[in-house]
């Protein structure tokens, strides 16, 4: 009897996160992620045209050959960020396996396989609803809803013979997150009581000590930074993530509050939005103006920008992407200029890469000098800290900490903190994506 932990991505980097977990031979795979900054770094780069071993050559996608030659029963997805799903276009259909997810999730898995044109995906595709156990063959795969920065996030606990693992990349506890329940700490005590063999916990924001600061603070600087950037009489313009619909509905809420009118503008803030609204996961209002194609978006910048003291315009562009409206409009492609006493709200932080560090200097010097205000980092994060993740391992207490879902310095913060909890070292290991960890046997 034996477990097999088999990173392949997503450890010693940030981003295409996937891991197979083997017991007795079959395995399942949770996640399978894509690096966003490795596939932008090329011009032109369409991900849905591409290539699997063009991606996986660039770094863009993990490299599944390790696992592509074994049983596996299930794929699993523990969210929807592209991080975690975005490469099921491209390796999914390597495996004669259904994938698993919440609705939230498996909606957004509908659009990553719309949008592949090299790769025919036909696993079919099947909702678990956060707080269910899945059987798969003589495994089976529970749910555990935890907080995080997009709906419906969910811990993976695999249970096989031998025992249970924990995959817990992204979370945070957060006691008011605004949309959706808080982090089910029930079902994590539950699990340590079984005594679980291993836990994946997520690196990605151990610098910071934490506790992570709720997303209801986050509400609250919101508040107090568009009270400020609107009683200027100029246009307020706010960006963050689209798949933060929490964030999103505390920026209509307040626009409205404010007595502006709330509209939301871009292709990937339309298809995030209106995905959660046909789920009932967000109740934005019925008037509530969301417009993607480009045609519209273009047509509403021309009747607002008369009157633009009356509006907040939530816009696509927080890490400065060249083809978000908020770059276009910063680069005079739009019907709208910036001008004085206009404002601009990143809520946001940088995702701190060099690509986006550079792309979001650029744009915000352009909306400098063009006259606008600018308010940065209006925003808390959606991982854990030092505090949050420690309280986490106490909670669930595996025999094997597994720090995953970061870059090599990260990983080690995560395995101090192992070692300052009584983890003896060789129960912390640091894997490497490719290399298989087995545990008992
Ligand atoms: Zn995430």
């Amino acid at each position: 009897m034996s477990i097999k932990i088999l990173p392949l991505g997503g450890l010693g980097e940030v981003g295409k996160n996937m891991t197979a977990v083997g017991f007795d031979g079959t395995y399942v795979i949770v996640d399978m992620g894509i690096k966003l900054e490795s596939i932008l770094g090329f011009d032109d780069a369409n991900i849905g045209e591409m290539g699997k071993s063009e991606l996986i050559n660039i770094d863009g996608i993990p490299d599944d050959t390790p696992i592509r030659r074994k049983k596996v029963a299930a794929i699993l997805l523990t969210h929807g960020h592209l991080d975690h799903i975005g490469a099921v276009g491209k390796l999914a259909h390597g495996y004669n396996a259904p994938i698993y997810g919440t609705p939230f999730t498996v909606e957004l898995v509908k659009d990553v396989i719309r949008e592949e044109n090299v790769f025919r995906v036909t696993n079919e595709l099947r909702c678990v609803n956060p707080g269910e156990t899945v059987e798969i063959g003589n495994l089976s795969a529970e749910f555990i809803q935890v907080t995080h920065s997009i709906p419906q996030t969910c811990a993976v606990a695999i249970r096989g013979p031998g025992g249970s693992v924990l995959c817990a990349s992204d979370f945070k506890l957060d006691d008011k997150p605004l949309l959706g329940p808080t982090t089910d700490i029930q079902s994590l005590k539950r699990l340590a009581n079984d005594g679980p063999v291993a836990a994946l916990v997520g690196a990605v924001r151990l610098e910071e000590e934490g506790p992570t600061p709720s997303e209801s603070k986050a509400r609250l600087m919101l508040r107090e930074v568009m009270d400020s950037a609107a009683s200027g009489g100029g246009a307020v313009l706010v960006t963050t993530f689209s798949s933060h619909i929490a964030r999103l509905r505390s920026v209509v809420e307040l626009s409205y509050e404010l007595g502006r009118i709330p509209i939301l503008l871009g292709r990937s803030l339309e298809r995030y939005c209106l995905s959660a609204m046909k789920l009932g996961l967000v109740d934005f209002p019925e008037e509530l103006g969301i417009y993607g194609r480009p045609n519209l978006v273009r047509r509403v910048l021309r009747e607002v920008r008369g009157t633009r003291e009356d509006y907040v315009l939530v816009v696509t562009g927080h890490q400065g992407e060249p083809n978000s409206v908020l770059t276009r409009i910063a680069d005079g492609k739009l019907p709208f200029k910036i001008k004085k006493k206009d404002e601009v709200i990143f809520s946001a932080s940088v995702i701190p890469n060099p690509l986006n560090i550079s792309n979001r200097e650029l744009l915000e010097t352009k909306l400098h000098i063009q006259g606008a205000r600018i308010h940065r980092d209006v925003h808390v994060s959606g991982h854990a800290g030092r505090k949050d993740t420690r309280k986490f391992i106490e909670l669930v207490n595996p025999e094997y900490l597994i720090p995953c879902h970061g870059t090599y310095d990260k990983l080690e913060i995560l395995a101090n903190m192992g070692r300052e909890m009584g983890y003896p070292k060789d129960r912390i290991p640091i894997l490497q994506n490719g290399r298989m960890l087995v545990l008992g046997g």
